[in-house]
């Protein structure tokens, strides 16, 4: 499906909750947030159906993320329920990893086809200093794990201030390079104050070749990061919110008052 600037939209990305293990500086407040109660959060049955509709109108590329998607019960039956919609090329997870040595492998046999990992530190203080809890070891065995059962091209994302010359990068750089894997570095974004930017390694933050909508954990289709439009599938309907954001994407994003990393999934 074609948008108004010609740009061709086939990716989603589908947070599936707001709650997470970790609580990233960059990201959410120390305190945690304010979780979303039980009904505004999607169901996994809205969640696929909204998926199939997307996919009958031109989506074939589809990420899980959140919060942090492993945290919420059933992921991997959710897995599996969208791994079964016929014209679904790529199905993709970006995680902290603190959980992903349990669930490596039953993710990959439910038919998830690849991980994007969140690293920004080896340093094991500098780690909970960033994210404000001590899980470095198990991170490094959840990646270690999803090796081990198979992932191909794993990708790190790296967090950084300014630039990937930061020590943390570099260190990061080296582990990924050792292990084979992939590694992006994402310059710290402000949506409240509309500065973000093109990811080293990536497309993110690229608007001219932007082909992507998101579906946020309480049902809003966001045709921009960084933009406050969102239609609500429980209000519009499956077709007709994908229809409104196609509409409204803008041609360049601005700025966010409304959306946050933890909600929308980055
Ligand atoms: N919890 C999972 C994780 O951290 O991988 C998935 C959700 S997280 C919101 C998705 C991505 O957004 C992560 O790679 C994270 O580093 C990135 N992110 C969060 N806040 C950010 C910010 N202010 N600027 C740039 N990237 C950010
Ligand atoms: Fe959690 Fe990911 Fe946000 Fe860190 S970046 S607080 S891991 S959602």
């Amino acid at each position: 499906m074609k948008d108004n600037y010609n740009r061709n939209i086939t990716y989603l990305r589908i947070s599936i909750t707001d709650r997470c293990n970790l609580r990233c500086t960059y990201c959410m407040p120390e305190e945690g947030v304010d979780k979303l109660s039980h009904k505004d959060l999607l169901s996994f049955e809205e969640i696929v159906e909204f998926t199939k509709q997307a996919v009958a109108m031109g989506i074939n590329k589809v990420r899980l993320t959140g919060g942090e998607p492993l945290v919420r019960k059933g992921i991997v039956d959710l897995v599996k329920m969208l791994w079964d919609i016929d014209g679904i090329k790529d199905l993709a997870l970006t995680t902290n990893a603190v959980l992903l040595k349990e669930y490596a492998q039953p993710l990959k046999d439910a038919g998830l086809q690849r991980l994007n990992i969140s690293l920004d530190t080896l340093d094991k203080e500098r780690f909970a200093q960033i994210t404000r809890r001590d899980k470095l070891e198990e991170v490094l065995a959840g990646i270690d794990e999803a090796i081990k059962v198979g992932f191909k091209q794993i990708k790190l994302n790296c967090v950084i201030e300014k630039t990937k010359k930061e020590p943390d990068a570099v260190a990061v750089a080296k582990y990924a390079e050792d292990k084979g894997l992939q590694a992006r570095f994402i310059r710290t974004m402000n949506l409240e104050k509309g500065e973000f930017w093109i990811v080293d390694g990536g497309d993110g933050g690229n608007c001219s070749i932007c082909n992507r909508i998101r579906l946020s954990s309480s049902g809003d289709v966001l045709p921009c990061l960084f933009s406050d439009l969102g239609y609500n599938i429980r209000e519009f309907g499956n077709k007709e919110a994908i229809l409104q954001a196609l509409e409204h994407k803008p041609q360049k994003g601005t700025i966010s008052k409304k959306n946050e990393f933890y909600t929308v999934g980055g």
